[in-house]
């Protein structure tokens, strides 16, 4: 099993090396990461330069390249520069959850669609914003709860958000907007966006973002089309 590993906070993340040590259990793993964070870049890609992309030492036995560009540019470069495919593409562990309405500015989902876009099942994957030690280590437990559901045969795409000590699973949808910002004048024409995760009291049982508060690990099926089908099939039948 050939495993690509990537990240949006970069080639440098403790968490990264962390994923690519466990995961260098089950296949043969390629890690391609960002040279600085990323975060927040989503499925950007950078094509209007010349990349600086090198081989590094990170882990011992594990070939380890930093990617002077974007997620999707690392899954971009292991496919279409290294000319190779994978089985499976897992994002992270990032350092804060992907949440909600969020995820469309995720730069560790954004690598999970370029994944997608290229015909590879992908797992996103993070945690809060402390030590992700103990997410990290119930990485074996969300591995076996995929293999116990086959849950890459039901979809190919996961957003999965591990709080520590979880309590168990719960497949979840994506849910409302989760980081609240604000843009705070600083003079001289600058402004700093500045924000931060909030957890309501009232959110649907069946968001993302409830089953982290309530110590669950989320499990979300992603779709990474866009057209909305259910008002295709309305006009459509119109139409007839
Ligand atoms: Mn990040």
């Amino acid at each position: 099993m050939r495993i690509l590993i990537t990240n949006d906070d970069g080639i440098a993340s403790v968490a990264l090396s962390a994923l690519a040590t466990w995961a260098s259990r089950l296949g043969e793993v390629t890690v391609i990461a960002p040279r600085v964070e990323q975060s927040g870049k989503s499925h950007a890609i950078d094509f209007h330069r010349p990349l600086e992309i090198k081989q590094v030492p990170l882990l011992d036995g594990i070939e380890a390249w930093s990617v002077d560009s974007t997620p999707a540019d690392c899954v971009r470069f292991g496919v279409l520069g290294l000319k190779k495919r994978y089985d499976l593409v897992l994002s992270g562990v990032n350092h804060g959850y992907n949440l909600g309405r969020d995820i469309v500015y995720s730069g560790t989902v954004g690598a999970i669609f370029e994944a997608a876009r290229l015909d590879m099942p992908g797992i996103a994957l993070s945690t809060d914003f402390g030590d992700p030690t103990p997410a990290l280590s119930q990485l074996d437990a969300v591995k076996a709860y995929f293999d116990e559901h086959a849950l890459l045969r039901h979809c190919t795409h996961w957003n999965v958000n591990i709080p520590a000590a979880a309590k168990g699973f719960r497949f979840t949808q994506q849910g409302g907007i989760f980081y609240t910002d604000e843009f705070v004048p600083q003079g001289n024409d600058m402004y700093q966006q500045v924000g931060g995760p909030v957890f309501y009291e009232t959110m649907p049982l069946t968001w993302d973002i409830t089953a982290v508060r309530d110590g669950f690990v989320s499990l979300t099926p992603l779709t990474s089309t866009l057209t909305d089908l259910a008002v295709l099939d309305m006009l459509k039948s119109d139409d007839q």
